[in-house]
Order: C-alpha cells, then sequence, then structure tokens
C-alpha cells in the first residue's frame, strides 16, 4: 500500500492511499460467466489494479482474520460496479428551490424549473453539482456514469468541469452537451462545438462522450443536418431525449409529419452507441425503428412517475433492444431504478419468468454496452479491471448460478453498498468513503447551491 501527495481538493490531510495490493475474503462473488452470473465463495487478490487471482474457499462460512489490510467481506455478495446510463449532475443543486410557475405538465416543468435552471448555471456550480453527483454515486455503488449535461449560459468548458471531478475521484463517464435550438442560434452552435471539441480533445481511459441532444422538439433540422454530419465523419452515438411526454411526438408530428425517432432516424443520427432516454410514447413503428437501428433505450421510471408523462409499454420493445436504466438525475440509486423496473413490468401485466427474462435479458445488454465505451469493464474474472462493490447483503439461503436473479432483485439492490472499489482503489470501505473529506466539499457545495437559489428566486 503506497502513500502518494492528494492534489485534489477535498482529499483528507492531503494525501491519499493508493491500493497497489489488497484482499477481499469471504466474498460472494458474482463473476459473470457466458452471459449469466456464476457466484463463487472465496477471495479476491487485487493487485495493480487487476483482478489478479481468486481463490475459492471449500466451505461457505466465512472465515476471521486479525490483518487489518484484508477487507472481510464476512460473506456479503460482491458483483460488478453499477451503471447510471442517463444521469443529469447539472440538476443536482436543484433541491428546496423556490419555485413559483406552473407546473401543471411536462412543459411547463421544463419552462419554470430546469430551463430556468440550467441558464443560471456557471462552471463553479456545475463543479459543485459534479462532487455531489460524485458522492452520492459513489455511495450507491454507481462508478461509471452516463450524463447528460446543460449549462447553456457557460457551455464552453463545462464538459471538462465535469471530466475533472470523475477523474480526480476515480470514476468513469461518458460526458455530452445537450444541444438544443430553445435558447438561439448562438446558444446551439455553442453547444455543438463543446460536444465537438469534447469528442476530439478530451477522451481519456476513464471518460468519453457521446453527442448530446436535448430532444426532438426543441432541435430544428438544420442542427440535426450539422450533427449529421459530424456522426458520419466519426465513431460517436448521440445521447437524446425522446418521446418523453406526449408533446415531443405531437409537435414532431405537427412540424415534420413524422414521428421524433423517424426524424432521427432520416438524419442518420442511430448507431449501436446512441442512448435515447424515455421512449415513453412510441408507435409501433418507433419500436421497429429501435430494434433494426441498434440504439439502446434508456428507461428512467421514478422520473416518469414524478412528471407523470406515462409510463412505457413495455410489451412492445423487442429482445434484442437494448434497454438500459437511468436516474435522469432524480438521485443517484440506480439499484432502486433498476428494482423499479421490475416492479413496473410485473404491474403492467408480465409474468414472474417473463418480468425476470427481461430484467437479465437487460442486465446483460447493459454489460454489453458499457463495453463498446470501456473495453475493459470487468467481468470480476481473472485479469479482468478491479472494479467491484460489496453489498450488504449475507444471503440467507444457498446463492448460486440458479437462484441469483432472486437474490439480486429481492435481496442485493435492497440493500446498500457497504464497500466501492475502482481500479483497484477503495472509494469508500464500511460506508465511509475514503480520503474524501465530505464535511469540507459539502460547505464547497452550499456555498454554490446557495447562489443558485438567490438567482433562482430573483
Ligand atoms: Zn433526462
Amino acid at each position: 500500500m503506497g502513500m502518494t501527495k492528494c492534489k485534489n481538493e477535498g482529499c483528507q490531510n492531503k494525501t491519499i492511499m493508493k491500493q497497489e495490493n489488497m484482499k477481499i475474503t469471504n466474498a460472494w462473488i458474482s463473476q459473470i460467466v457466458d452471459e449469466s452470473i456464476n457466484p463463487i465463495f472465496g477471495d479476491i487478490l487485487i493487485e495493480n489494479g487487476k483482478i489478479a487471482s481468486i481463490i475459492e474457499h471449500s466451505s461457505t462460512t466465512p472465515t476471521s482474520t486479525s490483518d487489518k489490510s484484508v477487507i472481510n467481506a464476512g460473506g456479503r455478495v460482491v458483483t460488478i460496479p453499477l451503471v447510471n446510463f442517463h444521469d443529469h449532475i447539472y440538476s443536482r443543486l436543484a433541491k428546496g428551490l423556490p419555485i413559483k410557475g406552473n407546473m401543471s405538465n411536462f412543459q411547463n416543468i421544463l419552462k419554470n424549473l430546469w430551463w430556468k435552471l440550467d441558464l443560471d448555471l456557471d462552471l463553479d456550480m456545475v463543479r459543485a453539482s459534479a462532487q455531489m453527483a460524485v458522492l452520492e454515486s459513489i455511495r450507491n455503488g454507481v462508478t461509471y456514469i452516463f450524463d447528460h449535461h446543460a449549462s447553456p449560459n457557460n457551455t464552453a468548458g463545462s464538459l471538462s468541469t465535469i471530466a475533472n471531478v470523475l477523474e480526480n475521484t476515480g470514476l468513469c463517464g461518458v460526458l455530452c452537451f445537450e444541444t438544443s435550438d430553445r435558447n438561439g442560434n448562438a446558444l446551439s452552435q455553442q453547444a455543438i462545438d463543446e460536444n465537438k471539441n469534447f469528442f476530439l480533445n478530451n477522451s481519456s481511459k476513464n471518460i468519453k462522450s457521446l453527442f448530446g441532444l436535448h430532444a426532438s422538439f426543441t432541435v430544428e433540422d438544420k442542427t440535426l443536418e450539422q450533427i449529421s454530419e459530424f456522426l458520419n465523419i466519426h465513431d460517436v452515438g448521440i445521447h437524446v431525449h425522446l418521446a418523453e411526454d406526449k408533446s415531443d411526438t405531437e409537435i414532431s408530428k405537427k412540424k415534420f409529419n413524422k414521428t421524433p425517432i423517424e426524424r432521427f432516424k432520416d438524419f442518420k443520427l442511430l448507431n449501436s452507441k446512441s442512448i435515447v432516454a424515455h421512449g415513453i410514447h412510441l408507435t409501433e413503428n418507433d419500436y421497429k425503428i429501435l430494434e433494426e437501428s441498434g440504439v439502446a433505450l434508456a428507461y428512467n421510471l421514478d422520473s416518469n412517475l414524478n412528471n407523470s408523462v406515462g409510463l412505457p409499454n413495455f410489451k412492445m420493445v423487442s429482445n434484442s433492444t437494448t434497454v438500459l436504466v437511468g436516474t435522469d438525475g432524480m438521485h443517484a440509486n440506480i439499484a432502486k431504478s433498476f428494482k423499479q423496473l421490475f416492479l413496473q413490468l410485473r404491474n403492467s401485466g408480465f409474468s414472474f419468468d417473463d418480468a425476470f427474462s427481461f430484467m437479465i435479458n437487460s442486465y446483460f445488454n447493459q454489460h454489453r454496452f458499457v463495453k463498446q465505451f470501456f473495453q475493459d469493464f470487468t467481468s470480476l474474472n481473472i485479469g479482468d479491471r478491479a472494479d467491484l462493490i460489496v453489498w450488504d447483503y449475507i444471503p440467507p439461503t444457498p446463492f448460486n448460478k440458479e437462484n441469483f436473479w432472486g437474490h439480486y432483485l429481492y435481496g442485493v439492490v435492497e440493500r446498500p453498498v457497504k464497500t466501492v472499489i475502482q481500479n483497484g482503489k477503495v472509494l469508500m470501505k464500511d460506508f465511509n468513503l475514503v480520503n474524501i473529506d465530505e464535511t469540507k466539499i459539502a460547505s464547497k457545495i452550499f456555498e454554490q447551491g446557495n447562489k443558485l437559489f438567490n438567482n433562482f428566486g430573483s
């Protein structure tokens, strides 16, 4: 275990623990093997950020150890880290704001909350939002974030601001800026430039990007044309809201005589790296386009329930469509959102077998989707990147390949995450964030949140 000076704000005592070698004992290691989960009870040895070896125990009774350098999982379940496929880091300070306008429908919620808030954001607020998102994400075992950002009055450099916060903490991100014509040509062009610049100049091992668009109803054809030209040259997908509210579809049909996804298809914006978020008000043909284009559909059901925009028609989604899960900035608890999807499948008439199949299919499709961006995304096999989370869940009945999903959906995701290790570094141990001074960061966040609060109310 080496100690190096910490250059990042918020590290305790200005030192950071750089763990080179580590041992986790007595873990139910939920490895991904051939598109199934194969739990093994034993120890994980981590060296240089990778899983160096896995030692299976002959008994599933946890052993004790006096070695303080060992992380004793004590019979708890270890899985790959979680991924939030549709987050809005910029929304983090929007708590308890004095909202004055009408919030009676989706368009009014945008106008009187989100489109007012995003115009107020400066880069200090964006940084504070990212710090808050990082703390919440680690606590929820989320170490990979697909973010959809908006700060239209401070566009240039906003993605790097977020990227720096993620990189400093060791999290991975796929970032984009939501291009929209709602604030006029100049700001729309700045958004296009920010996406292009970030994609061309700021990709790194842990930070990737998509091309962000707000939604069909705020993007004109000439803007889609410009984005399409960029996509034709570069290997990049889009990240966009799709048919979240029925108004998106109505406006598109009225203005362009097409549904939003038909528009995107005609501009050749859909590919297997792309994410369309929500997808609630879709036609039969829209579902066919989703399937044929290979675009991934990211569900954000907590947000849909909150905005009262309806829920997707799950039965129309083909098996070959990649279904992802996001939080839409509502919170960082993606496990809760994954469970919410399961519950809504059941509520919409899926049998237990069909709902389980849907969730399992989604889990492995998510895994495949992430690997397009991070080839070394872990499966918890020997030689894989040492990204893993220890859940505070000790299986009360036998735990194996056959009944893993019953444990996962009713046990694991209902419990908090206890320990988080990313790239062989401990980010949280026994519910305590490691080398992060939460009190200090919280006061910085409040400083920016208070500024936003005062601007928002004026
Ligand atoms: Zn969203």
